[in-house]
């Protein structure tokens, strides 16, 4: 069984299950506070989309 911490995305308010090969599950885990917030890859994949294409109407995942 992986190892996992529950962390809040920051963009989305929603609630993760992050697993130990995630690459932001170390950070996850020393940010130890209430809990641990990150950029969930559904968030981060839509900033990164529209930065790159601004102009094209967003699709359906
Ligand atoms: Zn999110």
């Amino acid at each position: 069984m992986s190892k996992i911490v529950t962390a809040r995305c920051l963009l989305c308010g929603k609630s993760y299950d992050v697993t130990e090969d995630h690459k932001d599950y170390k950070k996850l885990l020393e940010q130890e506070k209430d809990g641990p917030t990150f950029v969930c890859d559904l968030c981060n994949y839509r900033v990164r989309h529209e930065s790159e294409d601004k102009n094209k109407p967003q699709k359906p995942m």
